[in-house]
């Protein structure tokens, strides 16, 4: 089963979120580093060495997060949980570079004031490449990484600075757009890949079932079947095939009509899945005849199923158009004998024939007694 739309799309965005997080989080460590030396020079040291050390601290709880993700790999609407983890951590991430390089700056100082600015755009562009998937966490990060940089370079009361923060302020009404359109691209994409998801399992679906019926066809019959008789014979379980072909049907169809004996047969089916267990495999195998795989089941057993089925159809009326009411018989074979799973179905076809040259409405069985 899929989760709705919109669910199926915030899982995957999450997913992808993870799957790519390792890189970001070395890259930004390297760069604290390479920002460290870079201010060796011309900021305090202590507060330098301060930041680094939170900013790798924050980088290891990643770390951990993504990796606890990967070994316990959540399924469905369970990486929904994982969302909170991920959000807070990258928030935290981006507040200490935020306040951080703020906290560094050497306000008396243009070189490194310059330096640090230069660490906060690439640390927005870093935002918009790496957090795309989810909008809010990319915004949030964007904003983190420029608007406190942009106030300070406003109100430092240098001309340089002032400039360099109305041009760093076009750099974040770029990032703001370059998100929108991200965005759009992403949910297109997404939403596209869900569409044939879906269209792919609907075929799937379509070509294994009876479109009158509901029931397994032919197909999907043979699949699971022999799966099941192959598990029953190499477990020394018995396992029983029933055959059962309606009596008359044509009659109906000439009196009623075809619609008459198309609700005729989709009533049947039901009564059938409701009347058989759920290990069962039953399908419709071609017109007026159904083909049940019972495992676990020893020919007398399988008799007393199809009789069982036979009494309860014949205590069943369906109601037709016009208010005609309508009650189907059948013939029924069963067999426990065949070495694979096409001459078992053929010996419950045999014994079937029988039952309907015994005058109809009878359980045989093959071989009989
Ligand atoms: P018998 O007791 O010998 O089985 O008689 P019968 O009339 O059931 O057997 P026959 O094979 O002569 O006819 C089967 C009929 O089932 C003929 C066919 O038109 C009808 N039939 C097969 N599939 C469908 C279907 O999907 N819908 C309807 N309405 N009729 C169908
Ligand atoms: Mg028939
Ligand atoms: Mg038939």
């Amino acid at each position: 089963m899929m989760e709705s739309k919109q669910t199926h799309i915030h899982i995957e965005k999450i997913k992808l979120l993870y799957m790519h997080s390792f890189i970001p989080i070395i890259l930004s460590a390297v760069a604290g580093l390479f920002l460290v030396a870079a201010l060796w020079k011309l900021a305090d040291r202590q507060h330098l060495l301060i930041w680094f050390g939170i900013t790798l601290l924050l980088a290891l709880v990643r770390i951990v997060i993504i990796s606890r993700f990967k070994q316990t790999n959540p399924q469905g609407r369970k990486v929904l949980q994982w969302e909170s983890p991920y959000a807070i951590s990258l928030l935290l991430v981006f507040l200490s570079w935020s306040a951080g390089l703020i906290w560094i700056m050497p306000r008396d100082n243009l070189t490194a004031i310059f330096i640090l600015n230069t660490f906060s755009l690439g640390l927005a562009g870093a935002a918009i490449s790496w957090y795309s998937p989810l909008r809010y966490l990319q915004m949030a990060s964007v904003s983190l990484a420029l608007v406190p940089m942009i106030v300070v370079l406003l109100t430092l009361g240098y001309e340089q600075t002032f400039w360099v923060g109305i041009a760093a302020c076009c750099m974040y009404v770029s990032c703001i757009i370059t998100s929108m359109l991200l965005q759009k691209t992403f949910n297109g994409n997404l939403e596209l890949a869900y569409d044939l998801e879906k269209a792919k399992m609907s075929a799937e679906d379509m070509a294994r079932t009876d479109a009158l019926t509901g029931l397994n066809n032919r197909r999907a019959f043979f699949d699971k079947a022999r799966l099941l008789f192959d598990y029953c014979k190499s477990n020394q379980q018995p396992v029983s095939a029933l055959m059962l072909d309606v009596d008359h049907f044509k009659n109906i169809n000439d009196s009623f009509g075809h619609a008459s004996g198309d609700l005729a047969l989709s009533c049947l089916a039901e009564l059938l899945k409701n009347n058989l267990r759920e290990s069962d495999v039953l399908c419709r195998f071609g017109g007026e005849e159904f083909a049940v795989l019972l495992p676990n089941t020893l020919v007398a057993e399988a008799e007393d199923i199809a009789n069982h089925l036979k009494r309860t159809m014949m205590n069943s009326t369906i109601v037709l158009a016009q208010e005609n009411l309508l009650s189907l018989t059948a013939s029924f074979g069963v067999s426990d004998i065949g070495d694979n799973l096409e001459d078992l179905l053929s010996h419950a076809d045999k014994a079937m024939y029988m039952a309907k040259n015994n005058g109809r409405n009878h359980v045989m069985k093959y071989p009989s007694d």
